[in-house]
């Protein structure tokens, strides 16, 4: 890895870069994990990066545990810009975003408090999930650390939890943060209500009847769920209040409207902003509805995937198991505790929040789907899950569209996922399905594929809907009904209609 700051010119054009004189060094990535008790006071949290309710729900769950924990704002295309002036080059443009976003934000606060850099890397630090790759992901800390150094904050602590260990992390130097087992289901109560609320606001704000009425009520929810964790009050409680905010937003479930399930890279596919070019939003805009992608969906893969690594172990022989077989016992236990706990929670809250029909991803039954075409072994990125959401589309007839957003020269989704799905789409010509990069497109061409594609989906809606008899008198609590059963219409609105004729709603 190379870093700007230690380049000996080699001609005259680096003369004005201030490159003159200089020693020609490698960079190496110097770890500051100093964070004592002592600094807790002091000290303020930076994280950010997923859905922006999602940041500001983790961030009240957090600060009520005591620590200062704060969200950044969602990153922009300046945040893009300053990754990649601060970044290296062939990064995906995740690191960029949110690389840059911490850039950004340390340079604001520079320039509004007048801190010195050094009082900023003293004061503040950053946390975000790890990882060992295989794709670039493994290279994401050592990013932040590379450019938050050129960009003048030296010695900046990032701290890391490994994204697959969640609540059972390895003992490491890191004990002073508190990444307890109380740090994390407070993090994953906080995660699974945002992904509840997401998915419920992605299906009631295509049909709203007044423009705007959803995200008033989501902010409403919004309030009484952080009053709920930094009061520390009863969270079901809170999710069936929210319910009764949301229930008020008046609808009209009737439109036919085309469904887009938007799947891909995880950051790519949850992020609501410059990211994926607002991808969710630009799709409501021209009349579809969205199924997004909620965190719970990767939080469960992971998980599958440290099952998956531990049953591999049992093909060994028995000489090389030995010395595992332990830890390989343990490992599933956990995973097993730990797959209980998230389905527990999500049910328990949905419920509450009246999101009735979810079916939290069974990611053995996807692997199942999609291991004739993706070798399961393959890991990286979202592994077989792209390939499995496309086939559960089609033969579940979940959408009328499949979008698959992922930055440009995503190694595990545009080199090898987008690979596999040639031959899925060759197999089931009926799929309408979209693979569309952040990066490597400008926004008009990213638009205007988006569109060419929505169009197909719009006119299988209309025609899936107008093959239907609308019975005369509908009564009013269809307009509010977001019951939707598998493997019956992909529309919304055409769902309804079956509903009625065929059980009365
Ligand atoms: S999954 Fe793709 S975008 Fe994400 S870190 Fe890996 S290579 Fe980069």
């Amino acid at each position: 890895m190379s870093s700007c700051s230690g380049i000996k010119p080699h001609d005259d054009s680096n003369t004005s870069l201030g490159y003159l004189g200089r020693e020609a060094t490698q960079w190496r990535d110097t770890i500051n994990k100093s964070y004592t008790r002592a600094d807790k006071k002091d000290t303020t949290i930076l994280f950010g990066g997923m859905t922006i309710l999602q940041d500001k729900l983790v961030m009240a769950a957090l600060q009520s545990l005591g620590e200062n924990y704060v969200a950044l704002p969602n990153p922009d295309f300046e945040s893009f810009r300053k990754g990649k002036a601060f970044g290296n080059r062939g990064q995906c443009n995740p690191t960029y975003f949110t690389v840059g976003n911490l850039v950004k934000y340390l340079q604001n606060l520079q320039k509004e408090t007048g801190m010195s850099s050094e009082e900023i890397v003293r004061k503040y630090l950053y946390v975000t999930a790890g990882g060992c790759g295989p794709c670039r992901f493994g290279m994401y800390i050592t990013e932040y650390r590379k450019a938050l150094k050129d960009a003048g904050f030296e010695g900046f602590r990032i701290m890391s939890f490994q994204h697959n260990e969640g609540i059972f992390q390895a003992e490491n130097d890191e004990e002073s943060m508190n990444f307890s087992p109380k740090f994390f289901i407070t993090l994953i109560k906080s995660v699974l209500i945002g992904d509840i609320i997401n998915l419920l606001t992605y299906k009631i704000r295509p049909y709203e009847v007044e423009k705007g009425s959803t995200d008033t009520a989501v902010e409403e929810c919004y309030e009484i769920l952080t009053d709920a964790f930094m009061q520390k009050k009863n969270l079901v409680l809170a999710m069936w209040r929210c319910r009764k905010v949301l229930e008020k937003v008046e609808l009209d479930r009737l439109q036919p409207k085309a469904k887009v399930m938007v799947m891909g890279e995880f950051w790519a596919a949850m992020t609501e902003g410059d990211g994926n070019y607002n991808l969710h939003r630009f799709l409501e805009s021209e009349g579809a509805e969205c199924i997004p992608q909620p965190i719970m969906s990767r939080l469960m893969l992971s998980i599958w995937e440290a099952e998956y690594a531990a049953g591999k172990v049992e093909d060994l022989e028995d000489k090389e198991r030995e010395s595992i077989d332990f830890s390989n016992v343990k490992i599933k236990a956990m995973m097993k505790l730990a797959k209980a706990a998230v389905k527990t929670y999500f049910t328990m809250y949905a419920k509450a929040a009246g999101l009735h029909d979810y079916e939290i991803p069974n990611i053995e039954e996807l692997s199942k789907l999609s291991k004739i075409y993706y070798p399961l072994d393959a890991e990286g990125g979202e592994g077989h899950l792209e390939v499995a959401h496309l086939l559960e589309s089609v033969k579940h007839n979940l959408s009328h569209l499949v979008i698959s957003v992922k930055p440009f020269g995503c190694m595990p989704s545009s080199a090898v996922s987008d690979g596999i799905q040639s031959l899925v789409t060759s197999h089931y010509p009926s799929a309408n399905f979209l693979s569309i990069e952040t990066s490597g497109e400008g926004a008009a061409n990213f638009y205007s594929r988006v569109q060419m594609a929505l169009f197909k989906a719009k006119q299988a809606a209309k025609e899936e809907f107008d093959a239907l008899e609308t019975p005369e008198n509908i009564p009013n609590k269809v307009h509010n009904y977001l019951y939707q059963p598998k493997g019956e219409m992909a529309g919304s609105a055409a769902q309804l209609l079956t509903s009625i004729q065929t059980r009365g709603l």
